[in-house]
């Protein structure tokens, strides 16, 4: 062995490689290796070199432009990065992925700045639509409107003039958040809505004063025009079900690659979508990882939790072992459960959409079957509520320990359950970018102390010891990890306004929460989240400094590189 020469640091990460047993000597030339680099490793132990040498899906090395040289073999590939910035590949902690990828495929209104953009944007694709075909859109957010639509029931729109223009395809148009969706006429008499439909629990059928549904429904009011589309859609044939549910993973793949998302934790997945992940995997198509969080009812996930528990399968493509569960909607469409009522509609605390009893079934599912319980709570009486449910647990079964469950969002918290969080071990799934696109109406939904105390509150969180990974729910947001960093260090909206810049992370905290956290999130930091020797080679490379530039630059940062198991996947043009 050579290793005498080359110094103690390289014996040392010699000695971790065989340890993991990996490769054992620089005898075998890397498959890549990345100099000239800032590499920032996310690593305490080592924090900053400026090349890694990657031996087939694993790191094997990493050090010094010079430490290099061993490493390199006739078919070694080099890649020069002129001082480019290097870090680990970014985790995505709470996205939907077949959703992400139907969204590239639907009607986009997420950029619509009127009602009646959408209007002639639905009426436009109808053109190109066969009559009695559904128009599905999605991302419109009355909050992006100049001014509210003439006809409006609590500023969200009348669709009669919707109906008017598109009379003969249903529509369904789904909010940003996802938790409330628009309709015309077609599309509700298709869903057996009329008049007399009352709001069902945990919903809300919006009406005009003569008690005429406007073509607005709120969280599960929701589901009669999804299973009547669903009805429409399971006329396709199973060979069309399936091109298309391709299609849009392939979208879903390319929009991870482009962004650097290595891993992504998919906040939601039924059992056939495991099952379609599962052969795309076996046929080496899956090239992102993901760690999925299963949603199905409890009597189902009770005979199945076994059965698709899985571990790292298809060389670390594909975890199963989250349950999802959603506790009530968002602050956007006044769902998010609040402790007191919204400022802007005093007579509403919001949703309750799971009852606090099959929740805790859930918990007994999950605590019994070795899985995490992931759950949607963005209210701080929801937040409250699952705390509870997890604590209670988790007393119980005293003989279960290190159990890493999530509340995905933790979006507003009353001060007092802040310290929960690291008292319980709970980890908080929160999204940055959410804090700046919900920044222009946090206030006038919930009164500046509500706002001020734990409204994204990911700075008092971390200061209390908590865990606390990042995200962007895409496709509520755009999947693109550079925004929710930024979100996250600069806390500034659209128009350059802070909001509650004393909740800013660092930008190590933001990298960490990105990367080491989410990991650790998903009960696998001992093979991700940093650039360490005897890790997998998911990394990305950078355009900017992300650490260091301004936060004028920072904004500019893209992905130049992603590399998942050592392969280089994406390069931008
Ligand atoms: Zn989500």
């Amino acid at each position: 062995m050579r290793i005498s020469k080359i110094g103690c640091l390289l014996v040392f990460e010699l000695l971790c490689v065989a340890s993991t047993g990996v490769i054992n000597a620089a005898d075998t030339p890397a498959t890549v290796v990345l100099r000239g680099a800032r590499v920032v490793t996310v690593d305490p132990n080592r924090p900053e070199v400026t090349a890694v040498a990657i031996g087939g899906t694993r790191i094997v090395a990493v050090g010094s432009d010079e430490s290099m040289a061993v490493w390199i073999g006739p078919k070694t590939r080099i890649i020069e990065c002129r001082g480019r910035t290097v870090v680990p590949g970014f985790i995505e902690g709470h996205a939907h992925f077949t959703s992400l990828g139907h969204s590239k495929l639907q009607l986009d209104l997420s950029t619509a700045s009127s009602w009646d953009e959408i209007i002639r944007m639905v009426a436009a694709a109808a053109k190109s639509t066969p009559g009695g075909s559904w128009i599905v859109g999605r991302g419109w957010h009355q909050g992006k409107w100049r001014e509210p639509p003439l006809s409006n029931v609590e500023g969200y729109p009348d669709t009669l003039e919707l109906s008017r223009a598109v009379p003969d395809h249903p529509v369904l148009l789904t909010h940003g958040t996802g938790h409330m969706v628009l309709a015309n006429e077609r599309a509700m008499h298709l869903a057996g809505i009329s008049a007399e439909s009352p709001s069902p629990p945990g919903g809300e059928i919006l009406k005009a004063g003569d008690g005429r549904p406007i073509g607005v429904f709120r969280e599960t009011a929701a589901r009669p025009l999804y299973r009547a589309l669903e009805h429409f859609q399971k006329g396709r044939t199973p060979e069309q079900i399936t091109t298309d549910q391709r299609a849009a993973i392939k979208e879903a793949v390319a929009e991870c690659l482009k962004y650097g998302v290595t891993t992504l934790h998919d906040a939601g997945t039924s059992l056939s979508e495991v099952d379609l992940f599962k052969e795309l995997a076996e046929r080496e198509e899956l090239p992102v990882r993901l760690w999925v969080m299963l949603n199905d009812v409890n009597d189902v996930l009770a005979t199945n939790l076994d059965r698709y528990r899985m571990i790292g399968a298809y060389d670390n493509h594909l975890t199963v072992r989250g349950i999802k569960r959603m506790i009530d909607g968002a602050l956007g469409t006044h769902g998010a459960w609040m402790l007191e009522p919204y400022d802007d509609l005093p007579t509403s605390r919001g949703l309750n959409t799971t009852s606090l009893q099959q929740l805790k079934q859930s918990a007994e599912l999950a605590i019994r079957h070795d899985y995490q319980l992931c759950v949607h709570a963005i209210g701080d009486r929801a937040n409250r509520e699952v705390l509870t449910v997890m604590e209670q647990t988790f007393q119980a079964h005293p003989e279960k320990t290190d159990l890493r469950w999530r509340i995905e969002h933790a979006q507003h918290l009353n001060p007092v359950d802040i310290p929960r969080f690291k008292k319980l071990g709970v980890i908080a799934s929160m999204q940055g970018n959410h804090a700046t696109s919900d920044g222009p109406f946090v206030v006038q939904r919930l009164g500046e102390w509500r706002s001020r105390t734990g409204a994204y509150a990911w700075r008092s969180l971390l200061d209390s010891g908590a865990t606390v990974i990042n995200g962007t729910d895409a496709p509520v947001e755009t999947l693109n990890p550079l925004d929710s960093f930024y979100a996250s260090v600069t806390r500034k909206l659209a128009d350059g306004i802070e909001f509650f810049p004393e909740q800013r992370m660092t930008r190590t905290e933001a990298l960490t929460s990105y990367t080491r956290n989410a990991a650790y999130a998903g009960f696998e930091e001992q093979f991700k989240g940093t650039i360490t020797v005897g890790k997998l080679a998911d990394l990305v490379v950078l355009s900017h400094d992300i650490l260091t530039v301004p936060d004028s630059e920072l904004k500019r940062a893209q992905v130049d590189y992603t590399i998942i198991d050592g392969r280089i996947l994406f390069v931008r043009e």
